[in-house]
């Protein structure tokens, strides 16, 4: 019996692909996810893309946001098959606004797509994410996307890549022509070319080749585009980097792929490759030791939590990670923080547009749990043992503000809502440090999150706030016993979190600088200790 299900385990676990992509707004994230559901017919979506997106939510208030700004405020999930694999792309908000649980959704992936505009290159929320999945260490693949257009050549982007973000790239495909004169790509890795036809470039030819100095290459793009190929090709087999397998593992090594999603241009060998490349979930950290995804017993942690995707329930939907064993609906597990044993019987369903209910489910894949209130982000749950996942990090806010109350006998509610927004992670709070003013500062890494806390804030708890901007753009934690809060008034201001410890907000980067500069012994830390 118990061999079985070992054995079932790790078979689902091999199938298993799951990854975000990261880019910047723009880049074409849901076009590239629509073409990628189409290879794989979907199974599951949660939350599904853009366009079907405004439709199906345009009676639920919390959508309100979105619908105004015509955005999507919350990461979702969908789920298909491809080629004998289980795919799970975890989405995350494409827009300018992203929040911290686009982040927190990253800690999720087992590998990461970072998709690029050929004329934008690396653009700024492409970095904040890469830093994220760069800390992590895992594999990260490239998809150049709008080879349509004109853009920068593929080497000037290559060198990007290397000074902006510090990854050499392999290319696994090179285009042949750019912008007007794209006319297909040359598969590298398989020696084969794929023809893009028709003036709409409708139709895709795959031919295999001998090598890149193939006549039928010639005949099809003719004498000036096959030299300028054999040329690139030339110098990459000379001065570019090998590929390896085992760099591409531990994210220092980026196979690169270009293409056009609109035109469904290379998406498909993209995703091919791309399966066949990126990990199986790992083994992930805890306090007691690696918990391998194969073990028997079911674990997982708590990465998001979603408020109110029911308007006729204000309920709430914790966001899980599953990191072994294996899922059954009604399975009794460990809530290892509340310490109490809780039975996944309720609708625990994997967030779907109709909310289908889940049966059973593997690592990798992610489930969402109703929630009377009971999760928080980071928490962990296990069966038959007490399995608590490494804390989900926390990230730097950017972006400050003061929070008054309208109406000061909603005290009561006011701090209720705080805690638990704080809690759920929605929003980081502050407290002036000074000792006569007893400011509230709430901390974000995007503005959108404080849309949504003063959302809810109304909606939940009945209570009106007014926020009010403050200058400073970095914070940073600091560890010392006798901290003086004089030496923090020029461009910045101490302040305490939620714990008590000491942070300091910055103005700028030149403020931040100089204090580091006059307390050389002092620790600055981007997240709390
Ligand atoms: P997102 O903000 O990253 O989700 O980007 P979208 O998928 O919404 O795409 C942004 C814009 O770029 C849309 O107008 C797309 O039609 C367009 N787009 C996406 N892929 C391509 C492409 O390969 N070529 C061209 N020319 N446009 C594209």
């Amino acid at each position: 019996m118990s061999q079985t299900l070992s054995n079932e385990i790790e078979q689902e676990v091999d199938k298993r692909r799951t990854f975000a992509i990261i880019s910047h707004p723009d880049a074409g994230k849901t076009t590239l996810t629509e073409k990628l559901l189409l290879f794989g017919g979907a199974i599951r979506l949660a939350g599904s893309v853009k366009a079907r997106k405004a439709s199906r939510h345009a009676t639920s208030d919390w959508m309100e946001i979105e619908k105004q700004r015509g955005i999507s405020v919350t990461s979702s999930v969908m789920q298909f098959d491809y080629l004998g694999h289980r795919v799970n792309i975890l989405d995350t908000p494409g827009h300018q606004d992203f929040s911290e649980d686009t982040y927190r959704t990253l800690t999720a992936a087992d590998s990461a797509v970072m998709l690029i505009d050929v004329a934008k290159g690396v653009e700024a929320q492409t970095i904040k994410l890469f830093q994220v999945c760069r800390k992590r260490g895992i594999p990260i693949f490239t998809f150049i996307n709008k080879l349509d257009r004109e853009g920068q050549s593929p080497f000037e982007l290559m060198e990007e890549l290397e000074r902006v973000l510090g990854i050499r790239s392999v290319p696994m495909n090179w285009p042949i022509g750019m912008g007007r004169e794209l006319c297909g790509v040359y598969d590298r890795m398989k020696n084969q070319v794929e023809l893009f036809q028709g003036n709409d470039h409708s139709t895709i030819e795959v031919r295999e080749v001998e090598d890149y100095n193939d006549p039928i290459i010639r005949e099809m793009a003719g004498d000036y585009l096959h030299d300028q190929l054999v040329q690139d090709l030339e110098l990459l087999d000379v001065a570019g980097d090998p590929f390896d397998y085992e760099k591409v593992q531990a994210g220092e090594l980026t196979p690169i792929f270009f293409g056009s999603a609109v035109n469904n241009f290379g998406v498909q060998t993209f995703l091919e490759n791309f399966l066949e490349l990126a990990p199986k979930p790992a083994p992930r950290m805890s306090t007691s030791g690696s918990v391998d995804p194969t073990n028997e017993k079911f674990s997982g942690y708590v990465f998001k939590i979603q408020a109110n995707m029911n308007p006729a329930h204000r309920d709430r939907i914790a966001f899980l990670r599953i990191c072994s064993g294996r899922f059954e609906r009604g399975m009794s597990v460990k809530h290892v923080r509340a310490g109490k044993d809780i039975k996944l019987s309720q609708p625990q369903q994997f967030l779907a547009q109709d909310r289908d209910i889940v049966e059973t489910a593997y690592p990798g894949d992610i489930i969402g749990l109703f929630d009377p209130g009971i999760f928080r982000i980071g928490d962990s749950l296990s069966q038959g043992s007490e399995v608590v996942f490494d804390e989900l990090p926390t990230f730097s806010p950017e972006i400050f503000a003061k929070v008054t109350v309208k109406n000061a006998l909603k005290h009561k509610q006011y701090q209720k809502g705080i805690d638990q927004l704080t809690e759920e992670g929605t929003i980081q709070v502050f407290y002036t440090a000074s000792g006569f003013a007893d400011e509230t500062i709430l901390g974000v890494v995007g503005h959108l999150q404080f849309e949504v806390f003063e959302y809810r804030m109304k909606g939940e708890y009945g209570v009106d706030i007014q926020l009010h901007r403050m200058p400073f753009q970095f914070a940073r934690w600091i560890v010392d016993d006798k901290i003086d809060p004089s030496k923090f008034r020029i461009n910045s201001t101490l302040v305490k979190d939620k714990k008590g410890n000491y942070v300091v907000l910055f103005e700028n980067e030149y403020a931040m600088r100089t204090a580091m500069d006059k307390n050389p012994t002092m620790k600055f830390l981007e997240t709390a200790p």
